[in-house]
């Protein structure tokens, strides 16, 4: 019997009640239960004595009660209560606030191990809210560290100690060490079960920095091995498709495109033909910046698809982007008896039934999709390349999908504005080949900036009115309140309704965002693709992908609350033609770092540079956030802090792929794929 699996009742202790309480916290089984880990710990020092205590430390004591204890009632449930305590080299008054119970607890001849803060008061020192326990010298007389656990309310710190403490012993022999032993000896890395016991409960220090380093090792190099190991089943190993297609009928496409390749266009173009011309599936990320005109590429790849007898499908991560990237491919593939369709969900589903029919017998050569195109039922008849826009958005686990269905092995692209650090780059997109597009069309100006506070709106309001005369749009994004998807959508009516009736009655203003219908959408994009939209009141449905070259003022209610990145793939939106674009950001910042984070937007347009300000602000957690790239999250490591852990890894993982025992090797990579993407279930979208 698989005692990991076992639920959590079978704890003394743990019944329904609580056993529901800690399924709150993603904890059913025994195993759940081993791997949730401690946030953080209190730390104990060995016993020490009176004589020796200082100032403002905390300290432990081996000590009795002395005399009488002194209560103090100051009014209803308030109380002071004093008692006096001593070793054999002093005394100490312990001080209790509201706790007057304890003048019964604690029995004079006994030994007690009292813990606390030393701090003077009333002219001597004293222990303010002492922990009390009965000394017992095995347990006190030597440093100690209590894991603290994340909570909900019901549980405490101590249903959850008890709880672990209990799965340790009975899991004792059930702690399976999977990092390949050689992995282990090479890095000078701890046994699991050695690191399991230390990270609940940590012999000493080091016994605890050895056990989250050995953890952290084993959860990243797992995840960057699975990466791996779709990669090497994308890839290498498998047949891909040989591309063959006439280069005259491609260069004459390339021509009558209404503007000429930049320089990094071609370049990445030329990567892409030579992968698709090999028989191993091309496996390949673009990377460009916003504005940076990674479509026109795409719709190259989809070309020479079609041109070499093969079905196209591009995936985007909204429906808007998907009608915007419809429209742009039957402008640019006009006249070449192209059947492009859209698929997406906000058609009828009768509609849907005959454009799935009429890919699935190849009467479609090109398919612009949402998620919608993964499902299971959406066959083709001859899948030859898959792109897939806004990479970060879809993320790994899509790759994966695509990859299990199995039939296929189509050629893979992926695109991506999301600056992401080296060294990040390899663990996200490890299993990719990158190309890049660092070069911007010709005559860009670089958006310009400005963050002020929200009493300045009249002003800004004044400034669109302006940008409007001047034959130019507007974008005006609403506030993000939080997650829950209503709240946005409240907010950008109400602004809509007080903004048509008041500062911008004169305007003709539009509105969309997430809960509208697909035609809706549809409708009031063409609406401001033609101009006939002065103001686009909006959520961030439009925050990815959307391409209106005549909008060049991009404005941002409560600015303060969106992530930078986020902040710059809004930017994205203007700037997008030769004219000179706005950004206005609309917050009143209330600390440093919110003040910096708008400064940096103002100073730079530099996608990496703002990657990188983000993550020294505030961590990896929000901006790179391993669910944003459809990975699972990661349980302990924490990809700032660990950043020496992960370079190891990243060589661990390197010498992996290169030992010379390939069966070792592919276990280790059908192991890691097993682990990270064995469950991944319904793919969930947002
Ligand atoms: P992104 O990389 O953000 O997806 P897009 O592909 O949407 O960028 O391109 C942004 C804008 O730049 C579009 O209007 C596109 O037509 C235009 N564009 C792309 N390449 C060039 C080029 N070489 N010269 C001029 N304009 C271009
Ligand atoms: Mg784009």
């Amino acid at each position: 019997m698989d005692l990991l699996a076992e639920s959590v009742q079978t704890i003394k202790g743990i019944g329904p009640k609580k056993a529901k309480l800690l399924a709150q916290l993603g904890i059913y089984t025994l195993g759940d239960a081993l791997y949730l880990f401690p946030r953080d710990y209190e730390k104990y020092g060995s016993v020490t004595s009176i004589a020796s205590m200082q100032r403002n430390q905390k300290v432990s004591l081996c000590v009795k009660f002395q005399g009488k204890p002194q209560i103090i009632r100051k009014g209803k449930n308030k109380s002071i209560l004093r008692w006096q305590a001593k070793d054999n080299t002093g005394t100490v008054v312990c001080v209790w606030f509201n706790q007057p119970y304890r003048a019964n607890q604690y029995k004079e001849d006994i030994s007690y191990y009292v813990y606390g803060k030393a701090v003077m008061g009333y002219g001597q020192i004293q222990i303010q809210n002492p922990q009390v326990e009965e000394y017992r010298p095995e347990i006190h007389n030597k440093e100690r560290w209590d894991p603290i656990y994340p909570l909900v309310e019901g549980l405490t710190q101590s249903d959850l100690r008890n709880l672990i403490k209990e799965t340790l012993k009975i899991l004792e022999d059930n702690i399976i060490d999977d990092l390949p032993i050689i992995v282990r000896q090479k890095f000078a890395l701890c046994e699991k079960k050695y690191a399991i016991n230390n990270i609940h409960f940590p012999m000493h220090d080091k016994a605890l920095e050895w056990s989250r380093r050995r953890l952290v090792f084993e959860e990243l190099f797992f995840m960057q091995m699975a990466l791996y190991a779709i990669k090497e089943n994308l890839g290498a190993s498998k047949k891909g498709l040989r591309f063959s297609w006439s280069n005259k009928e491609l260069e004459n496409f390339i021509k009558k495109l209404p503007f000429p390749l930049t320089g990094a266009q071609k370049r990445v173009t030329k990567e892409i033909l030579d992968d698709l011309k090999k028989d191993v599936p091309m496996n390949r990320l673009v990377y460009g910046d916003v504005g940076s005109g990674k479509t026109v590429v795409a719709v190259i790849a989809l070309y020479v698809a079609f041109l070499a007898g093969y079905q196209g499908v591009m995936m985007a991560p909204t429906e808007i982007l998907a009608r915007q990237h419809y429209k742009t491919l039957k402008e640019l593939l006009d006249g070449l008896k192209i059947n492009i369709s859209l698929l997406i969900g906000g058609i009828g589903n009768k509609e849907k039934e005959q454009i799935k029919a009429k890919i699935s017998k190849g009467e479609i050569d090109i398919v612009i999709a949402t998620h919608a195109v993964l499902q299971e039922d959406v066959e083709f008849n001859k899948l030859g390349l898959v792109i897939t826009d806004e990479q970060h958005r879809f993320g790994v686990r899509q790759r994966a999908t695509i990859l299990q269905k199995g039939k296929i092995n189509p050629h893979m692209l992926v695109m991506s504005a999301t600056p992401i650090p080296r060294t990040l780059a390899l663990i996200f997109y490890g299993d990719l080949d990158i190309s890049l597009i660092d070069e911007l069309p010709p005559g860009r100006k670089p958006v310009k900036t400005y963050h002020v506070p929200s009493s300045m709106r009249q002003r800004v309001y004044g400034f669109i009115r302006k940008q409007a005369e001047l034959g130019y749009q507007t974008y005006l994004v609403c506030p993000l309140i939080e997650e829950s998807e209503k709240i946005p959508v409240q907010s950008a009516v109400e602004l809509y309704d007080s903004l048509k009736d008041g500062a911008l009655f004169d305007l003709r203003l539009g509105l969309i965002h997430g809960k509208m219908k697909g035609e809706e959408k549809d409708e009031i994009m063409s609406e401001f693709q033609e101009g006939e939209i002065d103001v686009l009141i909006s959520t961030t449905v439009i925050e990815v992908g959307v391409n209106v070259a005549n909008a060049n003022l991009m404005v941002i209610e409560n600015a303060e609350r969106f992530g930078l990145a986020q902040l710059h793939q809004l930017r994205g939106r203007v700037g997008r033609s030769d004219s000179q674009a706005y950004c206005v950001l609309i917050a009143d910042v209330k600390n440093r770092i919110a003040r910096e984070r708008m400064n940096i937007m103002v100073k730079t347009n530099n996608g990496f540079e703002i990657a990188h300000k983000d993550l020294e602000l505030r961590g990896p957690g929000e901006f790179l956030g391993v669910k944003q790239h459809g990975l699972p999250e990661f349980k302990i490591a924490n990809l700032i802090r660990d950043m020496d852990i992960l370079k190891e890894v990243q060589a661990a993982a390197q010498w992996i792929m290169k030992l010379d025992d390939t069966m070792e090797k592919q276990r280790i990579l059908d192991k890691a794929y097993t682990k990270i993407f064995s469950n991944l279930g319904e793919i969930v979208f947002n």
